[in-house]
């Protein structure tokens, strides 16, 4: 294609509202423009680019036993009452009402499309397994749409659904589907950290995320450089401290005693009256839930995780506490919570905490706490547990090395749903015997925009993008540096027919252009190899092949290049 013809508007300048590179670069390249906030068009490069991941994602979904479908994106209410999932439906999904006043969801994900496709549809184990997938936009009312095409509004995802007769199956499937996500990636020329996740709202049992380490992700996970762990922060495992460490800790337990401490609430402001670290402290986090009050102690210097606390507690509602209801379940203020003589709230307890002794803690009284606190003597936890987050220097879970906290950005998710859906929503198919059950269920998900600015954010200098040859919008860029150069013109369009009639995607660059802009456009759009047609090389024969991708250049008569054509194919790749 000609380079005259398409819409490629470059820009000199770093746009204002970009932050990250792949953002910047997508802008400055001309592959993408904002329509507003949270939407954007893509024009011929970045279209190119993005039907590239996506033919490589069905060429490894139908290799892994998939069968492709295209569920609409409006979706009746209804079913989303069915699965239950309505009521918990957040502000970030749009919802939309049609003439009739029927309330119409702008899908965000489709489990509940493909479930009352499948119930309708299989009858028995004979039926089963299914893997069904589709190449969709899906919407999201995104609170702070941010880094471009990373968290929009509208984004293209590939969603697969798996339905088996059994557990065993699910295994085999999710398996064969991480298999085809870790191909998927590395024919990208991505090397995703696979991270243990929680499923969140999606529910079921267990879930991985494909991510890469990026400051454009929205959130940090836990990484050991030692052994290659990564995990989410609501699922990294804070282990117990080793048994019988309280006890050498403790030396005698002092007596338990009030202490004024008027006006200090915080960890801070208690630390510095009492003269004390915040080690020797526990936070009493008051919780209102489906199963009634209550509390949460951790170590001063740690944080609760609320899902964590969520999953050991067994809650399915989880709001912090007003200060009247913390008032009245313990007696006290806001600030001088304490599990001791604590009535009627259940206590969950951090494994830090039960190394500790002689401890701070609030006196449910208000500018009181209590000090030379241990348990089980003052209090009995009703529950013991791993209930805060990772920290930077934790010890790994796996390996005991230190982790650090990384930014990171979610390409995939892969989530082992098992009935969730399937039963809510009566998916059921009949066994050998004739007896009925729910259908066991997976969903598989690759977000295709993001993937392409995680290509941009790995693949790129200073002066621009650097395609990598699988996803290039085209595997060469033939650049005349002087078009009135009557030779150098001839041979650009002798090469670019050639070409062409290779089969190769070629784009010339005939723009009357001064040779410094069409040199550095071309390093900003980033196709993977340039054939530089010039007046000095061409006066010996010769033109230059640059690999962006790489970086080097080397000159080649053009008769070879021309009869190279006709032999090798993989001159370019
Ligand atoms: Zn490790």
């Amino acid at each position: 294609m000609r380079w005259s013809q398409l819409i490629i508007p470059t820009l000199k300048e770093v746009p204002a509202e970009a932050e990250v590179p792949s953002h910047v670069l997508l802008l400055r390249a001309g592959f993408i423009r904002k329509l507003f906030s949270g939407a954007y068009s893509y024009l011929p490069l970045g279209l190119r680019v993005l039907k590239k991941i996506e033919r490589i994602i069905r060429e490894e979904m139908d290799r892994a036993g998939g069968q492709e479908v295209l569920m609409p994106a409006v979706q009746p209410a209804e079913l989303w009452e069915e699965s239950g999932r309505f009521a918990q439906l957040g502000e970030d999904v749009f919802v939309i009402k049609d003439r009739k006043g029927r309330k119409v969801v702008l899908g965000p994900t489709h489990e509940e499309v493909i479930t009352d496709i499948i119930r309708n549809t299989v009858r028995s184990y004979k039926d089963l397994p299914l893997l069904v997938y589709q190449i969709q936009t899906k919407f999201r009312d995104e609170a702070r749409p941010r880094f471009g095409v990373i968290r929009s509004k509208e984004f293209i995802m590939k969603d697969a659904y798996s339905f088996d007769a059994d557990t065993q199956g699910l295994e085999r499937v999710y398996d064969r589907v991480h298999q085809a996500y870790l191909t998927i990636f590395s024919r990208l020329g991505i090397k995703p950290l696979v991270v243990e996740a929680d499923p969140g709202m999606m529910g079921g049992k267990s879930s991985h995320e494909f991510m890469i380490l990026s400051k454009s992700g929205e959130g940090e996970i836990a990484v050991c450089k030692a052994c290659g762990y990564a995990a989410g922060l609501e699922v990294a495992a804070c282990e117990a401290p080793a048994l019988g460490r309280a006890a050498k800790e403790a030396g005698t337990p002092a007596r338990l005693e009030e202490v004024k401490t008027p006006g200090a609430k915080t960890i801070e402001e208690v630390g510095k009256l009492l003269k004390i670290t915040p080690q020797q402290m526990v936070k009493t986090l008051l919780y209102d839930t489906d199963l009634g009050p209550a509390a949460a102690l951790v170590r001063g210097d740690h944080e609760l995780n609320e899902i964590k606390f969520a999953r050991r507690g067994g809650f399915k509602k989880l709001v912090m506490a007003s200060p009247e209801q913390i008032l009245k379940w313990t007696g006290g203020p806001l600030g001088f919570s304490g599990p001791v003589k604590l009535k009627g709230v259940r206590v969950i307890q951090d494994f830090a905490v039960s190394a500790m002794a002689n401890f701070v803690t609030g006196a449910n009284l208000a500018d009181c706490h209590l000090k030379g606190v241990n348990a089980p003597r003052d209090y009995k936890p009703d529950l013991v547990a791993d209930i805060r987050a990772i920290q930077a220097q934790d010890p790994c879970p796996r390996c005991k090395k230190p982790v650090s906290l990384e930014a990171a950005l979610e390409l995939g998710h892969i989530f082992k749903l098992m009935t969730k859906y399937t039963e809510s929503m009566k998916a059921h198919y009949l066994d050998a015997q004739g007896k009925e059950h729910p259908i066991i269920m997976g969903c598989y998900g690759l977000g295709i925009n993001r993937i392409l600015a995680a290509i941009v954010e790995l693949y790129h200098d200073k002066d621009g993008i650097r395609w990598p040859p699988s996803v290039s919008p085209f595997q060469v860029e033939v650049l005349p540096v002087n078009l009135e150069d009557p030779a150098v013109r001839a041979t650009a369009e002798e090469i670019y027919q050639a070409l062409l009639k290779r089969g190769v995607e070629v784009l010339i660059d005939d723009r009357s252009e001064r040779a410094g802009a069409k040199f550095k456009d071309a390093d900003l759009v980033g196709i993977t190899t340039q054939i530089v047609v010039g007046p000095s090389a061409l006066k010996e024969g010769k033109v230059e092949i640059k690999s962006r991708l790489g970086g080097g250049v080397k000159r080649l008569a053009k008769d070879e290049l021309l009869e190279g054509l006709g032999k090798n194919e993989g001159i370019f790749s």
